[in-house]
């Protein structure tokens, strides 16, 4: 595995019939930085800052978040990160906040919630974020949006900030994109007003297959269930792409789903052109990218769509998946 993500590193991901893919970085730590030169990724799509202050014993300071970010930024060498704010709460539990015991953890008061509710948190790491990037480009999105107001009173709260260091005489970033992580079904029946705020959106496949079949993510028992290349599943990624195409927002898939061959496959079939995943995935879905054509993946889509009545589709796609190997 590692010889092919070195072999491939610089090759373009592009599949036998001309179509370019962007393979993105999922992240979260220094030690993750390398990973972006030995694998060639375009940048980083998902970085997960959360992880800062779960390996922390305590609450990190503002400056040590900036200095991680702007760090981040550096070794990232004008290459794109988006980074997520704070995906705490529920079973990400930090041993030096004070947290309710939930019965339903990930349904609980987690993420954009828990920051929205104790802002004090979220705005000091957004001003961390926005002193980091000073004089270049932040992107920055949140997580588990269930509805548009809450994109908008998590925008207002980064707005807010951005006055606040203006009129203190600090350097801004150059220019700021804002995003939401599309992982909470909730939010596809709001699709179109959420595109009209979003300069881009994310989506968390890991979280919205959980949601979207009531199946939790880390249950062995439930896990091979529901098939996340099933009708249910792939007509709303194909609704989300659909929408953020006449939109015209850039939409990057990340979680699980995109690493793997078979899910990129379908991904890439339905019009999906930027994946996120594990550094690890990135030689071997660019071997897999290289060796298919968009036409074939196409093909393979619509009769995943279509729910593969004569199991056709699926056989195909474990054959295009296999040059992933
Ligand atoms: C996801 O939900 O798919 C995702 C990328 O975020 P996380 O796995 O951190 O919840
Ligand atoms: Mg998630």
């Amino acid at each position: 595995r590692q010889a092919l993500f070195q072999e491939h590193r610089d090759e373009p991901a592009v599949t036998r019939d001309g179509e370019t893919v962007k393979l993105m970085l999922n992240a979260g730590l220094m030690v993750d930085m390398p990973s972006l030169a030995e694998t060639g990724a375009n940048g980083i799509g998902l970085f997960r800052t959360e992880l800062q202050f779960m390996v922390s014993p305590t609450l990190p300071r503002a400056g040590e978040q900036e200095s991680l970010y702007g760090t981040v930024l550096d070794l990232a060498d004008g290459k794109p990160v988006t980074f997520r704010t704070l995906d705490i709460g529920g079973d990400k539990v930090l041993p030096y906040l004070r947290t309710v015991d939930e019965e339903n953890p990930a349904l609980g008061w987690r993420a954009i919630r828990f920051g929205l509710d104790r802002p004090g948190i979220l705005r000091s790491q957004v001003r961390a974020l926005a002193r980091a990037s000073a004089g270049r480009d932040l992107r920055m999105m949140f997580p588990m949006i269930a509805t548009v107001s809450e994109f908008d009173e998590a925008r207002g709260l980064v707005e807010k900030e951005l006055t606040h260091l203006r009129k203190w005489g600090h350097q801004l970033p150059e220019r700021m994109l804002l995003g939401a992580m599309v992982e909470v079904p909730s939010i596809l029946f709001e699709l179109d007003e959420l595109l009209e705020r979003v300069d881009f959106i994310s989506v968390g496949s890991n979280d919205l297959i959980q949601f979207m079949f009531a199946a939790d993510r880390g249950n062995p028992r439930v896990a091979d269930r529901f098939d996340p290349l099933g009708p249910a599943m792939l007509r709303a990624f194909k609704q989300i792409i659909d929408k953020a195409q006449a939109a015209g927002k850039p939409v990057t898939v990340c979680g699980e789903m995109a690493s793997r061959a078979t899910g990129a496959v379908a991904l890439l079939g339905m019009g999906f052109r930027s994946l996120s995943v594990a550094a690890s995935s990135v030689g071997p879905l660019k071997a897999m990218i290289r060796s298919n054509t968009i036409a074939d993946m196409q093909d393979v889509a619509a009769r995943l769509l279509a729910g593969d009545p004569d199991g056709s589709a699926h056989e195909d796609l474990l054959r295009m998946a296999q040059t992933a190997e």
